[in-house]
C-alpha cells in the first residue's frame, strides 16, 4: 500500500497516512483517521482537565468539594471516598444496546447519568488537592503526577518528585524549585532542561554540574558562575556578593542568566539517547514519530505527547505509561 493523501474533516488541511500506519490500524482493528494528527490531537486534549478546579456539591452526600466538573454542567458528580464505596452499584446504570440510536449518543447519555468522581486519584494520601494523581503522599495543588512526597505546585508531567515546589516536566528529583524539564536532580533552583545537576541556581541545558550559578550548556563541572570557574572559597564568596536570597540580587543575576542563555546557539530539538526519532523532549526513545514528551524506554509510538516508561506499539496517546501497550487514540491510561 502507498502513502495515501487525505483532508482533514475539520481543518480541511491536508495530511498523509502511510503504509505502516495502515498496518497499525488494521492490527488495532480500528479504522483509519479521517481528522489530520494536529485536530486529532486537540480532540483529545479536550477530555483532559488537570488543574482548573471548581467548588461545587457532591451529588450523593451533599459535602461541599472540589471538582474538575462545573457545578452547573450537566455531570453527576460523587466525592472521591463515595465514590470508591459500595455505597452506589455502578452496575445499576447498564443498558441495553439500543439499535435504533448512534453508538456515541448512548455513549453520551451514559456519560451524563453515570456518576463521575471529583478529582482523579489513586493510592494518594494527605492529599486533597490532586487531580490525576497516583501514589502521592503529602502534595498539594498537583495535577498529573506519579510518585510524589511532600511536594506542591507540580505539574504534568512529572515523576518521582519529593520535597520539590513548582516544577513542571519532571522526573527523581528532590528538593528542587522553579524548575522545568529536569531530571534526577537534587536542590536545583530556577533551571530548565537539566539532567543530574545538584545544589545550584539558574541553569538551563547543563548535564552532571554541582555548585553552580547561572551557567549554560555545562557538562560535569562545578563551582562555577554564569560559566566562569572559580575555586571552592571564590565560588562562596562570589555567590555572597550576588546575594540570589534577596529580590535585588535575584532579579539582577536573572537578567544577567538570560542574556548569556541568548549567546548560546540552541538544539533543534532536545532528544537525547534516542535513534530513529522525532519531536521535541525525547528522552531514550526509538522508532517514535512526531512525539512530544516522551521518555524513558518508549518505543514505536506516532502522534503522541506524554508516553514514558516502559511504554509501546501507540499512536496518538495523550499521557500513557507505565508500561502501555498497543494503544490507540487514549487519554491518561496505564498498563
Ligand atoms: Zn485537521
Amino acid at each position: 500500500m502507498n502513502n495515501q493523501n487525505k483532508s482533514c474533516q475539520n481543518c480541511k488541511s491536508s495530511f498523509i497516512i502511510e503504509p505502516d500506519d495502515f498496518a497499525f490500524y488494521e492490527k488495532m482493528k480500528v479504522p483509519a483517521p479521517t481528522w489530520c494528527p494536529e485536530c486529532r490531537m486537540i480532540r483529545r486534549m479536550l477530555w483532559r482537565n488537570e488543574s482548573v478546579w471548581y467548588r461545587r456539591k457532591c451529588d450523593a452526600t451533599g459535602k461541599s468539594i472540589l471538582s474538575t466538573f462545573t457545578p452547573d454542567g450537566p455531570y453527576k458528580v460523587y466525592e472521591q471516598s463515595y465514590w470508591r464505596s459500595d455505597a452506589w452499584d455502578p452496575l445499576s446504570y447498564g443498558q441495553d444496546y439500543d439499535f435504533s440510536k448512534s453508538f456515541f449518543q448512548q455513549f453520551c447519555d451514559l456519560l451524563i447519568v453515570i456518576p463521575h468522581p471529583n478529582l482523579i486519584q489513586k493510592n494518594v494520601v494527605d492529599s486533597d488537592y490532586v487531580n490525576i494523581g497516583v501514589n502521592l503522599k503529602n502534595c498539594y495543588f498537583v495535577g498529573g503526577a506519579d510518585g510524589a512526597e511532600d511536594s506542591a505546585y507540580i505539574f504534568s508531567p512529572n515523576l518521582r518528585s519529593r520535597d520539590c515546589f513548582d516544577i513542571y516536566s519532571a522526573s527523581d528529583n528532590e528538593r528542587c524549585y522553579d524548575s522545568v524539564g529536569i531530571e534526577k536532580s537534587q536542590g536545583l533552583r530556577f533551571s530548565q532542561d537539566c539532567i543530574a545537576c545538584s545544589n545550584s541556581y539558574l541553569l538551563y541545558d547543563c548535564k552532571n554540574c554541582m555548585n553552580c550559578f547561572g551557567c549554560v550548556a555545562l557538562r560535569n563541572k562545578q563551582f562555577y558562575i554564569f560559566n566562569k570557574p572559580y575555586s571552592r572559597e571564590d565560588y562562596q564568596s562570589e555567590l555572597e556578593k550576588i546575594s540570589p536570597w534577596t529580590y535585588s540580587g535575584f532579579i539582577q543575576a536573572k537578567e544577567k542568566f538570560n542574556k548569556l542563555k541568548l549567546e548560546f546557539p540552541r538544539k533543534f530539538a532536545s532528544i537525547i539517547k534516542s535513534e530513529n526519532v522525532t519531536g521535541d523532549e525525547i528522552i531514550n526513545a526509538r522508532n517514535c514519530i512526531n512525539c512530544f514528551d516522551v521518555k524513558h524506554d518508549v518505543l514505536n509510538c506516532k502522534y503522541c505527547y506524554r508516553v514514558f516508561e516502559n511504554s509501546a506499539d501507540g499512536q496518538d496517546a495523550m499521557a500513557a505509561w507505565n508500561s502501555a501497550e498497543l494503544f490507540y487514540e487514549v487519554m491518561s491510561i496505564t498498563a
